[in-house]
């Protein structure tokens, strides 16, 4: 096989869109690339992204805030966003005619919604830049020598490259390919890896009523943790219901937290219908609303307020007959609804697992990698990018812009590394 004799001067593992940014910018820097990749085609777990129209990145100007959304780790991004952020990428997209917009809490997503415009222009890019591809090749490992990788062994053979990107993934939706393969290789190779965990997760309910309204989607509901009898402070956001519980932004950026004080036994959770709202100001607008449809069954009130199915469930929590007239509600009964659209609680008993994680929290130490390069502390022509890096953000396009700023730091680097 051609490969197997021709040195390379840039492997990159991976085809998802650290291991594509990073090939592309060695290769527009002149160096010779190959992109080693178990699938059959690229970029699989980015067709998924923002439900299938890719949150690509997050438009917030302010670095701090920006670097404060990944956490503790989140420090060791500044180079990596000063040199690549997030305008870069969207003059990146821009320049591959991809037509772009930002929509709330500063996402910014394809016009399209269209995740596969950003893939198709991520693929044209690295066919302008000659970048070779070779797919259904999984690499099983490396052969090192002294502080130097020589080759990546693969399925079928061996891969030689005087310097290598591994941008393999983290272990979530493991049907897109990212098996935590990057994980292992990089325990051998001597690198301290912090226990893969899910991250940003869904979480289990308990009670009934939350499964029956699988579907419903919140544009701005309410959560807070209570733990040891103390509430935590609201956060607000969008929220999914689903078979099992509850999803959306405000739910899996909250997992963490839950799925901590889920240590301690089920955790009580108030979801509030109307977060922005005091009791008096929901009570009014149901007034209003009842005034409106004085002789309408009550589970045809409220449609300006709510989904009817989320009508149902209320009223069924509040004890109140779902056929009655509106007008025959009494106060007693107004107001149980009014506490429950304020606040109702609900029981978390668990978290989801990998397969169903945006994110695997957890990777390698980035102690052990140069903020500037992303090269290995221990080994010398050794890069990494992407999600196997222990540096996740919260959602809302952090996470991809994780990728594409270490993948260009990680690819530049590499190409220079002779
Ligand atoms: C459902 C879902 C929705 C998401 N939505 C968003 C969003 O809207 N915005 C956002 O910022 N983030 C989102 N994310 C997170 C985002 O998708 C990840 O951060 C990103 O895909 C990580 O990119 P990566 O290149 O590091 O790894 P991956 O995308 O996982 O790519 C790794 C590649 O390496 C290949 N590979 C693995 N092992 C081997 C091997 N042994 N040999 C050869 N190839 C190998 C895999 O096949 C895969 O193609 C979402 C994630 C999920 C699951």
């Amino acid at each position: 096989m051609a490969n197997e004799t021709k040195q390379f001067d840039v492997a990159v593992v991976g085809a998802g869109p650290a291991g594509m940014m990073a090939a592309v910018a060695a290769a527009e820097l002149g160096a010779r690339v190959i992109v080693l990749e178990k699938n059959s085609r690229p970029g699989i777990k980015l067709m998924l992204t923002g439900n299938g129209r890719c949150n690509f990145t997050n438009a917030e100007q302010d670095i701090r805030k920006l670097v404060g959304a990944y956490g503790d780790n989140g420090s060791f991004l500044f180079h990596a966003f000063s040199r690549f952020g997030s305008k870069n990428i969207r003059a990146f997209f821009e320049g591959m005619g991809v037509r772009l917009k930002i929509e709330d809490r500063f996402r910014v997503f394809p016009e399209s919604d269209r995740a596969k415009d950003i893939l198709d222009a991520l693929e044209n890019r690295l066919r302008c830049a000659a970048v070779a591809i070779k797919y259904e090749t999984a690499v099983t490992g490396f052969l090192r020598e002294g502080r130097l990788l020589k080759e990546a062994v693969l399925n079928d053979g061996a891969v030689k490259a005087r310097n290598f990107v591994i941008a393999s993934g983290g272990r979530s939706y493991e049907l897109t390919g990212s098996t935590g393969d990057g994980y292992r290789w990089a325990r051998d190779l001597g690198h301290k890896v912090i226990k893969p965990k899910p991250m940003l997760v869904p979480v289990k309910i308990k009670e009934f009523w939350v499964k029956n309204l699988s579907g419903v989607s919140l544009k701005r509901a309410g959560i807070r943790i209570v733990e040891n009898g103390k509430k935590s402070p609201m956060a607000i956001g969008e929220c999914l219901f689903t078979h099992f519980g509850l999803s959306g932004p405000l739910v899996l950026d909250l997992s963490g937290r839950i799925g901590n004080a889920l240590k301690g036994g089920p955790v009580k959770l108030l979801i509030s219908f109307f977060p922005q709202k005091s009791p008096a100001e929901i009570e009014q607008d149901i007034i209003a609303d009842l005034k409106n449809g004085k002789n309408k069954e009550l589970k045809n009130c409220f449609t300006e307020l709510m989904p009817k199915i989320l009508t149902s469930a209320i009223l069924s929590l509040a004890g109140v007959d779902q056929e009655k007239h509106a007008n025959s509600l009494t106060r007693e009964e107004r107001q149980k609804i009014v506490s429950l659209l304020f606040q109702t609680p609900v029981t978390a008993t668990g978290l989801l697992g990998f397969d169903l994680a945006i994110i695997t929290g957890g990777g390698i130490d980035p102690k052990e990698i140069d903020a500037k390069t992303m090269r290995s502390k221990l080994v010398d022509n050794l890069f990494f990018a992407g999600e196997i890096i222990n540096v996740h953000g919260v959602t809302g396009g952090y996470n991809l812009q994780q990728c594409w700023s270490t993948g260009y730091l990680a690819g530049t680097a590499a190409a220079k590394n002779f």
